[in-house]
């Protein structure tokens, strides 16, 4: 069973070697059959042949790259069907992240470097990918903080879609003074006196978070190239090897797709990326979707870079604002102008996708649809789809399925769990979403993060998040019933994504014929135990046959990257998302037990101030430990 001719494929030709051979391998294949197999052949981009290593004899010639995975787990490449990765490419070598972070002593200590390291008129930005629940102190930091770890360069810390912590050196560069108003759903908090105190609320719009970042300087074409080329190395370093975009604010075409869009025409993307299309103004959305119906079509572009359809937003009117903190926004008449989208686009054979947190909002869209169905206007053959979907009914489900509409998922709940809880109570959020309804309708449920500006972009949170139902707080959201075993969340990751784009038949299990894209896991998905799934990396990360990431006793197999540029850019100095365990390496280790060591001296020097001594059971820290 060297070769497995699938449906319409021509058969393959073995007398030609593969270009390269991954064995000794535990490949899951993501199909029924075959289930388990040890080896995968790639030719030309796809996959050639998958089988037992001996079965691979006859496919490796003098060319052949023959990579032995030293026994570990093989899964298709993953697919994050909700990423905002564009706009997080353009951006990313700017951030500080502090996905993974645990304590807030810790990001509190990145800060205080970057801050050192930055130029005057630049600003050190943490943009999404962390929660306060993560940290072990389970709090923001204050602005007091902001100003004395960066007394004179801007900091901007965005807290998911609550909040913003601005130092004084920001707001100054914001220009935001006591005579500034509130912008519409959002509040500047003041002290006595009017002045600004650095706290921004999104009350409940977050608008006013995302327009005061936009004040900060932006990266020029060539360093927004190095950008996303390093975001996108960094998605591969968790094995995604497929996003599909949700376009987004502040993400106007084609303007701020030409990154991407240089990258895919010069061969250098490493993610293959569906992208949408996101009218920007209120008032303008039927005159941009009318230009982009007139100038472009869904499918447009190739396998690594093409057009999947509108949205998540279609029109402003109709969007509803995940802030688990403050009340559900209450929308006003939005349905005439939104169905007059909806028919525009179906019309015109163009898909969608649909941000819509609320069952409120869901059922009103619903009956939009249902409306223009009965004439036969919807949904016509297009692909459909809701975003988020935290607080759906069954009814609205039922209805989603009877329309041909699928779903796309992500774990903001491990994030904004606890504020959810706070807000609606623990029983709501058993539900929230409810994945196991939507399974069970046999609706298509794609799994992905909405990173960056909330969730982290690590695909192995989301899955972790999947299976065992607990939040980054540690807390546990969903009992056994809404959860999902590993192999649907690994689904939910891959072949679901594919259906959304159209790309089932290309995409998403390891068979001949399908792209050559997949990961070997630093630690084995199916059978470590739950807690360690959010740690898993890639080891090594294969997109169309290419190795775009190769790491631990792979390292140095992957395409050569140019350095991070700006030099004082964050992710050169620290990278992106902070990994916990140790086994990064031994220096990782030493610099957790000096981390460790440091703060059993602060807390020493805290208690010693307090005349309280040494603490009970414990004697002053061994000078041996303190590194
Ligand atoms: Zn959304």
């Amino acid at each position: 069973m060297a070769t497995m001719p699938v449906g319409g494929l021509p058969p393959h030709d073995t007398d030609r070697p593969a270009d390269l051979v991954v064995h000794n391998a535990k490949v899951h294949t993501g199909t029924a059959l075959p289930a388990a197999v040890s080896a995968v052949a790639v030719r030309d981009g796809r996959i050639a042949a998958v089988g037992h290593d001996a079965e691979m004899a006859p496919l490796i010639g003098p060319g052949t790259r023959v990579v032995d995975a030293v026994g570990r787990r093989v899964v298709p490449g993953l697919n994050d069907s909700h990423l905002h990765v564009i706009r997080g490419g353009l951006n990313y070598v700017l951030e500080l992240r502090w996905d993974g972070v645990r304590s807030l002593r810790r990001a509190l200590a990145m800060l205080r470097e970057q801050a050192a390291r930055t130029p005057k008129g630049q600003w050190v930005r943490v943009v999404g990918g962390w929660s306060a629940d993560q940290f072990a102190e389970r709090r923001l930091p204050t602005v007091a903080e902001l100003n004395e770890a960066a007394p004179d360069t801007p900091v901007f810390v965005l807290h998911l879609y609550q909040s913003a912590v601005m130092n004084r050196a920001a707001l100054a560069a914001a220009g935001y003074t006591r005579d500034t108003p509130d912008p519409r759903g959002g509040q500047i908090v003041r002290g006595h006196g009017g002045e600004p105190t650095g706290m921004l609320l999104a009350a409940p719009s977050a608008l006013i978070l995302y327009s005061t970042l936009a004040k900060a300087p932006v990266l020029d074409e060539a360093d927004r190239i190095t950008s996303t080329q390093h975001f996108l190395r960094e998605l591969n370093r968790f094995g995604l090897t497929s996003a599909i975009d949700a376009a987004g604010g502040f993400q106007n075409f084609p303007d701020n797709y030409g990154t991407v869009i240089e990258l895919a025409r010069t061969g250098r993307l490493s993610l293959r990326i569906a992208y949408h299309l996101f009218p920007q103004t209120a008032g303008q959305e039927i005159a941009d979707l009318t230009r982009w119906i007139g100038t472009v079509r869904p499918g447009d572009g190739d396998e690594w870079l093409r057009l999947n359809g509108a949205g998540e937003n279609l029109t402003w009117s109709a969007a509803d604002f995940e802030n688990f903190s403050e009340p559900r926004p209450e929308l006003g008449a939005y349905e005439g102008e939104f169905e007059q989208a909806v028919r525009l686009l179906t019309e015109h054979g163009w898909g969608f996708r649909l941000h819509a947190t609320y069952d409120e909002t869901i059922r009103r869209d619903l009956a939009v649809f249902e409306k223009l169905a009965a004439d036969g206007l919807f949904p016509a053959g297009n692909r459909w789809l809701f975003d988020h979907a935290e607080t759906v009914s069954p009814d609205s489900l039922d209805r989603i399925a009877a329309l041909g509409g699928a779903l796309s998922v992500q774990n903001r709940m491990s994030f904004q769990g606890e504020a959810f809880i706070r807000r609606y109570g623990a029983a709501a959020a058993l539900q929230a979403p409810p994945i196991r309804a939507m399974l069970d309708r046999g609706l298509t449920v794609g799994a992905g993060t909405d990173a960056t500006r909330v969730s982290s972009y690590n695909p192995w949170l989301a899955l972790s998040w999947l299976v065992s139902g607990r939040m980054v707080s540690g807390r546990t959201l969903y009992p056994g019933a809404g959860r999902v075993d590993r192999r649907t969340a690994l689904e939910m990751y891959t072949v679901a994504g594919a259906r959304l784009t159209g790309e089932e038949d290309v995409k998403g299990v390891l068979l001949p014929g399908y792209y050559a894209d997949l990961t070997v896991l630093s630690d084995d998905y199916f059978t470590v135990p739950e807690p360690e799934i959010q740690h898993i990396e890639s080891l090594l990360t294969v997109v169309g046959g290419r190795i775009v990431y190769a790491a631990g006793e792979f390292e140095g197999l992957d395409e050569p990257l140019p350095p991070v540029v700006p030099l004082w850019s964050p992710v050169a100095r620290f990278g992106g998302y902070q990994a916990a365990l140790p086994a990064a390496g031994g220096v990782r280790q030493a610099e957790l037990l000096g981390e460790a060591a440091a703060e059993s001296a602060e807390h020493l020097r805290w208690r010693n101030a307090r005349d309280l001594g040494a603490p009970a059971g414990g004697a002053a820290p061994d000078p041996c430990f303190a590194l």
